[in-house]
């Protein structure tokens, strides 16, 4: 995987309470180092990134959002600005998650302005594609990541290299089944092909769905994955740690 340093990043997805935050944050300081200190964030729920900020500063581990805002500040009840995610240290924000894709009727082009906002306010979008099961059984998941990436592609411009891509076929994320290594290093290879052609070959692109401690060496093995975006395991410390050092 050539210089690109490995990133293993968490999203809480809707979970979370004080208490049990705060055993889990402990638990990913306490143990962090211990388990190599390699790049590893968490993308939290927006009420608690006072939570993270005030449990993870110093401690090597950062912290980020799940969504963010494609406009700056205004009338736009119920969003979350860029600028005000970097004011609780964030720095990472995902957009594009096929949840929100799914339940919020996110598209592409939405999700390309998305990433610019967070570009805009500093931040580091780590931006998600992924085919369904129905595209891919058709034999259209080359297309279907493909036009999610050129979205991207189009709203970022030059400004693609400073992003984060996460591979995440939508039949493999919370339902056990995960892609194989092959099969995902095969959607990355045509990833980094074509961010090759715009000047991004060497970003960043995570694999997610179903990522465990148990299947993370095999899938980081594979020369263009080069780290995960975790849901399900990335709500118990040992088991995230462990994903971060597979
Ligand atoms: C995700 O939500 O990004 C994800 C990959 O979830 P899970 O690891 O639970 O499949």
């Amino acid at each position: 995987m050539g210089t690109r340093e490995r990133l293993v990043v968490g999203n809480w997805k809707m979970n979370g309470s004080l208490a049990g935050n705060a055993a889990l944050l402990d638990g990913l300081v306490s143990g962090w180092e211990r388990s190599g200190g390699r790049a590893i964030a968490v993308c939290v729920p927006f009420p608690y990134l006072a939570q993270a900020r005030e449990r993870l500063s110093g401690s090597g581990i950062a912290w980020g959002a799940q969504d963010v805002s494609a406009q700056p500040a205004g009338a736009y009840t119920g969003e979350v600005s860029g600028g005000m995610l970097a004011e609780f240290g964030c720095r990472h924000a995902i957009v594009g998650h096929s949840e929100r894709r799914q339940y919020h009727a996110e598209r592409d082009a939405l999700v390309g302005a998305k990433a610019r906002a967070a570009l805009a306010a500093g931040l580091t979008p780590i931006v998600c594609v992924g085919e369904t099961l129905a595209e891919r059984e058709a034999g259209r998941t080359g297309e279907v990541v493909r036009r999610q990436l050129e979205a991207a592609l189009e709203a970022l411009g030059d400004a693609v290299a400073k992003v984060v891509v996460a591979y995440e076929p939508v039949w493999a994320i919370g339902t056990g089944r995960t892609a194989t290594p092959e099969m995902a290093q095969e959607v990355h290879g045509a990833l980094r092909a074509r961010l090759g052609e715009a000047g991004a070959g060497s970003i960043r692109l995570l694999y997610g769905g179903s990522v465990k401690a148990a299947n993370a060496a095999a899938l980081f093995a594979m020369p263009d994955i080069d780290g995960a975006l975790v849901g399900g395991a990335s709500l118990d410390a040992g088991e995230f740690l462990a994903i971060g050092r597979a």
